[in-house]
């Protein structure tokens, strides 16, 4: 199938970019890599009277950048320039580990950081690993610009906190630092939406003592950071940690039954993969 017809916008700056959004609101769609617009599109499970394709903005950043210890992230970075930058080698490992498992390089080449947010798919690996990271994202519309807060930006399925003449013009991240990371899913073939999947971040406390967070990818209709309580060394190794992650995926994850798998089936996952991703993400604080 081909999308229904559109009027095609490509706006050279960020301005155009908003006074086309003030103009047409909730009728326009921005084009950022379109790996997943077009092909919703296509199958026409939207029918956006204007597009506004952002690739011909100029001078944008193609890499993430450093600014002021945050880790910032432009509206034309793809997965893939993101994925190979030493800046996030070095500053956000996490991101490259959650970035690995995004689609095949392919869509990688072509599909944005920020579009990926923006997209709002709770079955998507980069808003739980910018949930597990408390970033935030950097809006502007002809009336201003405002941040918004990881927990306050996912609404629901495929569905942000923006207005409708609202744009994400980059995404912070804060860096790393000390914190150890790992991300860990189950996909019945590599690059297909997982069944569940987890982003885990470990932070040392004083004492010897971790703080875990764990932000889900499909267990329920946006992702969240959940924070385990402090634990030990010991506990991590041991059935401290079992025990917390049972809990934690008990009373907080909404997992759904679907042709794929079953809800019970998607907690049982979620047990093991928040084990094994606060393990593996425990032990990388001890290479610091
Ligand atoms: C076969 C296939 C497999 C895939 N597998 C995975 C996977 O395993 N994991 C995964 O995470 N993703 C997967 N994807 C999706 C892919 O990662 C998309 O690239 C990504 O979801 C969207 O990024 P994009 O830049 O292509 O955005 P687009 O497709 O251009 O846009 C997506 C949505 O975000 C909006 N948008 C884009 N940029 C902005 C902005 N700056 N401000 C406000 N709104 C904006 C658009 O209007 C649109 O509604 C897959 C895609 C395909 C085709």
């Amino acid at each position: 199938m081909k999308p229904a017809p559109f009027a095609y916008h490509r706006p050279r700056t960020r301005e155009e970019v908003d006074g086309l959004l003030a103009e047409f609101g909730g009728e326009a769609k921005i084009l950022a890599g379109g790996q997943s617009l077009i092909p919703i599109l296509n199958m026409r499970l939207a029918a956006p009277a204007h597009v506004i394709d952002i690739n011909g903005l100029a001078d944008e950043l193609v890499e993430p950048a450093l600014l002021g210890g945050t880790v910032t992230i432009g509206p034309l970075v793809r997965h893939a320039a993101a994925e190979g930058s030493q800046l996030t080698a070095t500053a956000l490992p996490l991101l490259a580990q959650a970035l690995a498992y995004v689609a095949h390089p392919a869509i990688r080449s072509r599909g944005t950081v920020v579009g990926s947010i923006a997209h709002a798919d709770p079955a998507a690996e980069l808003p739980a690993a910018f949930a597990a990271l408390e970033g935030e994202a950097r809006v502007r519309s002809a009336r201003g610009s405002r941040s918004i807060a990881a927990p306050d930006l996912f609404v629901s399925h495929l569905e942000t906190s923006l207005e409708e003449d609202e744009w994400i013009e980059e995404v912070r991240l804060p860096v790393q630092g000390v914190r150890g990371s790992a991300v860990e899913e189950f996909a019945r073939r590599h690059g297909d939406y997982a069944l569940c999947g987890v982003v885990a971040l470990a932070e040392p406390r004083a004492g010897s003592r971790i703080v875990l967070a764990l932000a889900y990818i499909g267990m329920g209709p946006a992702p969240v950071r959940l924070e385990l309580p402090e634990l030990t060394a010991s506990d991590v190794a041991g059935d401290a940690l079992e025990d917390a992650v049972r809990t934690l995926a008990h009373e907080q994850l909404e997992p759904e039954d679907d042709i794929h798998a079953s809800a019970r089936y998607r907690r049982w996952l979620a047990e093991r993969l928040g084990v094994r991703a606060a393990r593996r993400a425990a032990g990388a604080l001890e290479k610091h």
